[in-house]
């Protein structure tokens, strides 16, 4: 029975996202009316880029084998996973058999529950134990997600009852309802750790085409979590990145910022040519590994040596100055959200030990 709401929640986002974005075409896109751009990225190999529609944060990878289909990510909700599985149609038939977590983050792992027992979640141990403990749902940016679901119906109802034109109020009405959608649908969430675990590496071997694929998954070192994973496919020279490598710069609610240029060391070590980030579009420019590398050394220099001199981390986050990487990332002047400094201060404060 839930399953057949989380259905019908799902299939009605698909509707009211279809109509909403039918108003509003975006530019240069033939994906009018979808929530994800399955973007190819080799052959059997997508980059399932969301559309901007609220329900869709962050990217899916997904991998097309003769026999069945690898999906990485599962997205902010059941009712997102159910409309990633429904758009999945229009690039195959064949059925996913196996997910993988690069990470615990709601944004990547709230999807787990909707897929049948059969189908093989994989995550790193780290993963399986931050999502069977409930921490997807405790941290600060899932409170913050919530309380932005909440912010914006408010908002919607009030701009629909301020609103006289028929056509605009009708607009607003099915953005409502998209975002009434999303917000069921986490009220249905019941966080779903993996039910298959590594801890330092294991491979997938499929066919593909007649001939076989890897699919390898491997824990370089703790970064953006203390389980971060990547997807990589040898042949095909691809790495699914989770939000250890985006295309700007990750939340650090959980990282060890630390230790985290050193595990995009071991990265650089993969013979890989395109990168399919977690959040951004896919890239081949190595360099972006480099520009990240030396932020993130900056930003725990600079942290720490605040720290050093006694000061609150509320100001640390005001007077941290990263600026000399602005020509690498969207940074406007000295500060850095509260959120990293608060983790850079707990990691200090417990010698690197999580
Ligand atoms: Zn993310």
């Amino acid at each position: 029975m839930a399953r057949l709401g989380l259905a019908l929640s799902a299939l009605l986002i698909v509707f009211t996202v279809a109509g909403l974005q039918s108003q509003r075409p975006r530019a240069g896109t033939s994906h009018q009316g979808k929530a994800y751009r399955f973007n190819k990225v080799a052959d059997g190999v997508y980059h399932a880029v969301g559309t901007g529609t609220l329900a869709v944060v962050g990217n899916s990878s997904v991998i097309v084998n003769d026999d069945d289909v690898i999906v990485v990510d599962d997205h902010v909700s059941p009712a997102a996973a159910w409309v990633l599985l429904e758009e999945l149609k229009d690039i195959t038939s064949k059925p996913v058999r196996t997910v993988i977590n690069t990470h615990f983050h709601f944004d990547h792992a709230h999807g787990n529950q909707i897929f049948d027992k059969d189908v093989a979640i994989i995550g790193h141990e780290f993963t399986r134990e931050m999502l069977a403990g409930g921490k997807s749902i405790q941290m600060p940016l899932y409170k913050n997600y919530l309380a932005g679901i909440t912010g914006q119906i408010a908002d919607l109802k009030k701009r629909i009852a301020a609103e006289s034109d028929a056509g605009k109020k009708s607009d607003l009405e099915r953005q409502l309802r998209v975002a009434e959608n999303n917000s069921a649908s986490q009220a249905e969430l019941k966080p779903t750790p993996p039910n298959v675990t590594l801890e330092t590496r294991m491979t997938l071997h499929r066919r593909f085409a007649g001939s076989d694929r890897e699919v390898q998954i491997r824990f370089l070192g703790r970064a953006h979590t203390a389980g971060d994973v990547v997807v990589y496919l040898p042949k095909e020279r691809i790495v699914c990145t989770g939000d250890m490598l985006t295309t700007g710069l990750s939340n650090m609610s959980d990282a060890f910022v630390n230790e985290w240029p050193g595990t995009l060391d071991e990265l650089k070590k993969l013979d890989f040519v395109t990168v399919l980030p977690g959040h951004g579009e896919a890239f081949t420019d190595r360099s972006k590994i480099d520009y990240f590398q030396a932020y993130l050394r900056d930003v725990w220099t600079e942290v720490s040596r605040l720290k050093q001199q006694g000061i609150s981390p509320e100001e640390a986050a005001r007077r941290a100055d990263l600026t000399k990487h602005k020509d690498h990332f969207p940074i406007q002047g000295p500060g850095v959200p509260l959120i990293a400094v608060t983790r850079i201060y707990e990691v200090i404060d417990r010698g690197g030990r999580d």
